[in-house]
C-alpha cells in the first residue's frame, strides 16, 4: 500500500475538487518517497500544518542529474513565509542526501483555501484555528461572515467576528460566546 492511500481516508470534511486533483497529482508521481519526505516540512505560521496540507507544495520532479525540482505556491503575495518554507524544504531535502534542490514559485493557478487537504481542516482546528469555510458549489469562495462560524474549542457555533483581521491579514479574529475564547479564523479565497 502506498504511503499516500492512506490521505484519502480521512472523509470529513468533504474533499474539494482541488484538493482531489493534488492527491491524484501525487499519487501518479515517479517519487513518493520524496513527497513523504517533504511531509515534515511544515507551515512557519501554523506549524501543525504541512506544506502538502496547506496545498502550497504543488510539484515534486527528480531531474536525470539527480537534481531535485520542488514547485511551491505562496498563499498570499508577498508572504513572509515564503523565504523560510523555501529554506526548510531545501535543508530536508540536503540532509536526506539530495544535494541538489531547486525551488521554483508558480503563482498561477493561484494557491487557494480549496487546495487545503481534509488533514489541513482537521490540523487547523486542533491548533484552534477554525478553518476556512466553503460553500458547496460556489464559484466563489464565502465573504468572511459576521457570526456561526464553529468554534474550534468547544464546537459551538454561537460565534461573532471581532476584526477582520487576526494574528495574521489571512485570519479574522472571532470570539465564542459560549466558551467565550478568541480564535483566529482562517479566510477562504
Ligand atoms: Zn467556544
Amino acid at each position: 500500500m502506498n504511503k499516500t492511500d492512506t490521505l484519502t481516508l480521512v472523509d470529513r470534511p468533504v474533499p474539494t475538487a482541488a484538493w482531489v486533483q493534488r492527491l491524484q497529482h501525487r499519487n501518479r508521481s515517479p517519487v513518493p518517497g520524496l513527497w513523504a519526505l517533504l511531509d515534515a516540512v511544515k507551515d512557519p505560521e501554523v506549524p501543525a500544518l504541512s506544506l502538502w496540507d496547506l496545498g502550497v507544495l504543488r510539484d515534486i520532479e527528480q531531474q536525470d542529474n539527480g537534481c531535485i525540482r520542488v514547485v511551491i505556491s505562496p498563499t498570499y503575495s508577498g508572504c513572509p513565509a515564503l523565504e523560510a518554507m523555501r529554506a526548510d524544504i531545501i535543508s530536508t531535502l540536503q540532509q536526506a542526501g539530495h544535494p541538489e534542490v531547486e525551488v521554483h514559485t508558480a503563482l498561477s493557478p493561484a494557491w487557494s483555501t480549496e487546495a487545503l487537504s481534509p488533514q489541513g481542516h482537521e490540523q487547523l482546528r486542533a491548533y484552534g484555528i477554525a478553518p476556512p469555510r466553503h460553500c458547496q458549489g460556489c464559484s466563489v469562495p464565502e465573504l468572511t461572515p459576521e457570526s456561526g462560524i464553529t468554534c474550534p474549542r468547544c464546537g459551538s457555533d454561537d460565534t461573532h467576528r471581532i476584526s477582520e483581521f487576526g494574528s495574521t491579514a489571512c485570519k479574522a479574529l472571532f470570539q465564542c460566546r459560549a466558551c467565550h475564547e478568541p480564535f483566529d479564523y482562517f479566510k477562504p479565497i
